[in-house]
C-alpha cells in the first residue's frame, strides 16, 4: 500500500480501509490499534487526544509491513509478538499456539476449585506456557510443571516464566514414547490437540496457515488420541484422589465422559464455555 501522508490519524484509516476486504471492519480497526498501540504506544483514545501525531520513515515502515503480513493472514499476536492472558503478557511466536480465551476460563475454573497449599500440579502440552504460568500466579505455593514435545515451544514457555517471574519447571518429552518421570501430582491439566482433520473447512486462514499444525490437530479417526495418552500416563502420576482437567473438542463432550468413566474417574463434569460449548470436562482418580 502507498501511504499519502504521515499524519498517524489518517494512516490508521488508510490501513483499515486496506484491510477490509481481508477482514471485517470492526476486526480490522481492532488489528490496527493493536498495532499503533503496540508500536507507537498509541490507543484509539491517545490518538483522538494527538490528532497531530505523525509518523517518521521508519516507522511508517514497520506499519507498512506489518499491514502486508496481516493481509496474508499472519496473526496479529504473532506480529506483535505478545498476548495478554489472564494477567500474564506472555510471548509468542509461531512455535506456539496463540492462547484462547476459552483457556482463560479453564483456568479460571481450576483455580476455584483447587486453592489447597502446596499442591503438585502439571500441565500436558504447555505450549507458550499459558496454563501452568497462569496457575502458578493463582497459587504461588504451588509446585508447577510444563512438559511439551516441542523445544522450539519450551524456550518460549521458559521466557515467559522469566519475564512474569514466575517459577514453574518445564522439561521436554513425548507422551507416546516415554512415560513422564515426576513424582505423583495431586493434579494434571491438558488443552491438547484436539481439531479434526475434517473441521479445516470451517477454520479461519490465520489458524490454518500460520499456527502449529501439531498443537491443532488429530486425524478424524482418532480425534481422543492425546486424552488416550494422557490418560494413560495419568495412571501412573495421579495420586489416589488426584484431579485431571481438559479442554476438549465441543463435539466430544459424550464420547470424553465415557473415556473418563472408563478410566475409572469419579465426579466427572463436563463443564460448558462462554459460548455455552461442552470445552471441559474434569474428574477424581479412584
Ligand atoms: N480451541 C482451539 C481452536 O479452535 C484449539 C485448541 C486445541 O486444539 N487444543 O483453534
Amino acid at each position: 500500500m502507498k501511504f499519502k501522508n504521515n499524519l498517524l490519524k489518517q494512516l490508521v484509516s488508510d490501513c483499515i480501509a486496506e484491510l477490509m476486504p481481508t477482514y471485517k471492519k470492526e476486526e480490522a480497526a481492532q488489528m490496527v490499534f493493536w498495532l499503533t498501540e503496540d508500536f507507537f504506544g498509541m490507543t484509539k483514545s491517545a490518538l483522538l487526544l494527538n490528532p497531530e501525531r505523525r509518523l517518521s520513515e521508519s516507522e511508517m515502515l514497520s506499519l507498512h509491513f506489518a499491514v502486508k503480513s496481516l493481509k496474508s493472514h499472519v496473526p496479529v499476536q504473532y506480529i506483535i509478538g505478545k498476548v495478554e492472558f489472564l494477567n500474564l503478557s506472555l510471548q509468542v511466536t509461531p512455535a506456539v499456539l496463540i492462547p484462547r480465551p476459552e483457556t482463560e476460563q479453564l483456568v479460571d475454573w481450576i483455580l476455584q476449585i483447587e486453592t489447597a497449599q502446596g499442591l503438585k500440579i502439571l500441565d500436558i502440552g504447555t505450549g507458550s506456557g499459558c496454563i501452568a504460568l497462569a496457575i502458578k500466579q493463582g497459587l504461588p505455593n504451588a509446585s508447577v510443571w510444563g512438559y511439551d514435545q516441542s523445544s522450539d515451544a519450551l524456550v518460549v514457555a521458559l521466557q515467559n516464566a522469566k519475564s512474569n517471574g514466575l517459577d514453574v519447571h518445564f522439561f521436554k518429552g513425548d507422551i507416546f514414547q516415554e512415560k513422564i518421570e515426576l513424582d505423583p501430582v495431586d493434579v494434571v491439566i491438558s488443552n491438547p490437540p484436539y481439531v479434526m482433520q475434517s473441521e479445516k473447512s470451517v477454520m479461519q486462514p490465520n489458524v490454518l496457515e500460520y499456527e502449529p499444525y501439531t498443537a491443532l490437530f488429530v486425524p478424524d479417526e482418532t480425534p481422543l488420541l492425546y486424552y488416550e495418552g494422557i490418560l494413560k500416563q495419568a495412571q501412573l502420576l495421579l495420586k489416589p484422589e488426584g484431579r485431571i482437567y481438559f479442554e476438549i473438542n465441543e463435539a466430544m463432550g459424550t464420547e470424553m465422559v465415557a473415556l473418563l468413566n472408563t478410566w475409572d474417574y469419579k465426579a466427572v463434569h463436563l463443564k460448558h464455555d462462554l459460548n455455552g460449548k461442552p470445552r471441559f470436562i474434569s474428574g477424581i482418580k479412584q
